[in-house]
């Protein structure tokens, strides 16, 4: 088990999956594939703009069709392209912190638990430093509700129903998570380029609310860590801390992270094109609590134990995502709280 992880946390172990042209930066740049950003459903107005990107965050009109992309990473399943999106995520999050959080949080270690099954992010302290770790399950799982979701958007589909469903019916401990059979999407609308962007896009949204969860439980002093430099923590340490408990389940701490959390997406998702909103969030959300449905009520993976219901923390994130935006972006102060245990 440990085994595991340490070869998921030493840099040349995924290696050769970075290494595939896929470059960990956002949209706003880049090959065909990756430089149109417009993604929500085709927009009828046609006028081409020649200016530049303004930094009105309202989402531009849609281009002119583009041609299919047949190679997309999430469509072929490549973890090694969802860590990258994880960690350039991460450092987005971190660089968007105000002080003195963003020099406590940086840098700070993200390691990739690969067990198959494992749907899982936490945070814990080593030796008094910080570290988070996410699991290649849950990237996996998010990657694919985004595709299913860009679908449903573009086309009308359920998929996303359909997708929640074939993982409560096929998920078991210590297996891989199911996949969506060969014909569970028309190869031509799961290749549509406008599907393509969004999916990308509520990916990165989706990462950023779980790994923004995570730091916030850090800077809020939560785990203990906050301004210890964690740069000296080997892949060993951290593996080793996968065996630890995980701290207790607080219903406080974790709405303060989903609070803190998404603000914390919201500032650093500002200048993208189109803007990060809660979006991603509340796709995680509802996806797990469709599965839970789906799986008759019951608990099917780890997190669900240590963190709220979605019913309780949607309203959380929507209220903090509305309050962001009609105070002009301006995101809560770290209150100096006792540590809540
Ligand atoms: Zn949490």
């Amino acid at each position: 088990m440990v085994g595991a992880l340490v070869g998921a946390l030493v840099p040349s172990a995924c290696k050769k999956e970075e290494d595939d042209g896929f470059e960990p930066v956002d949209f706003s740049g880049g090959d065909e594939t990756k430089s149109k950003t417009k993604t929500k459903k085709a927009d009828p107005e046609p006028t081409p703009d020649p200016e530049p990107p303004t930094p009105d965050p309202k989402p531009a009109p849609t281009p002119a069709p583009r041609r299919p992309v047949t190679d997309d990473p999430i469509n072929r399943h490549d973890t090694g392209y969802l860590r990258q999106r994880a960690q350039a995520v991460l450092a987005d999050l971190v660089a968007a912190l105000p002080e003195p959080q963003r020099s406590q949080m940086r840098p700070i270690p993200l390691g990739f638990d690969n067990r198959p099954g494992e749907v899982n992010a936490f945070a814990a302290c080593v030796k008094g430093r910080a570290f988070m770790v996410m699991t290649d399950g849950l990237m996996e799982i998010q990657a694919q509700m985004a595709r299913a979701r860009a679908h449903d958007e573009r086309f009308g589909t359920e998929k996303l129903d359909a997708y929640a469903a074939l993982v409560a019916r096929g998920q078991r401990r210590g297996q891989a998570v199911p996949r969506p059979p060969s014909n569970f999407y028309e190869t031509a609308k799961d290749q549509d380029a406008n599907k393509v962007a969004r999916q990308r896009h509520l990916l990165d949204e989706g990462l950023a609310f779980v790994l923004g969860h995570e730091l916030a439980h850090h800077y809020l002093s939560h785990t203990g860590c906050v301004g210890t430099d964690a740069t000296a923590l080997t892949p060993a340490d951290i593996a080793r801390a996968v065996t630890i408990k995980v701290p207790a389940f607080n219903q406080a701490n974790e709405l303060a992270s989903d609070l803190y959390g998404i603000q914390n997406v919201l500032a650093a998702g500002r200048p993208k094109r189109p803007a990060w909103r809660e979006d991603g969030a509340l796709l995680t959300l509802r996806f797990f609590l469709e599965v839970r449905r789906a799986h008759g009520g019951g608990v099917l993976f780890d997190f669900e134990s240590t963190h709220p219901h979605p019913d309780v923390r949607r309203p959380v994130v929507t209220q903090a995502a509305e309050t962001w935006r009609r105070t002009g972006g301006q995101a809560l102060p770290v209150l100096k709280l006792p540590k809540l245990r």
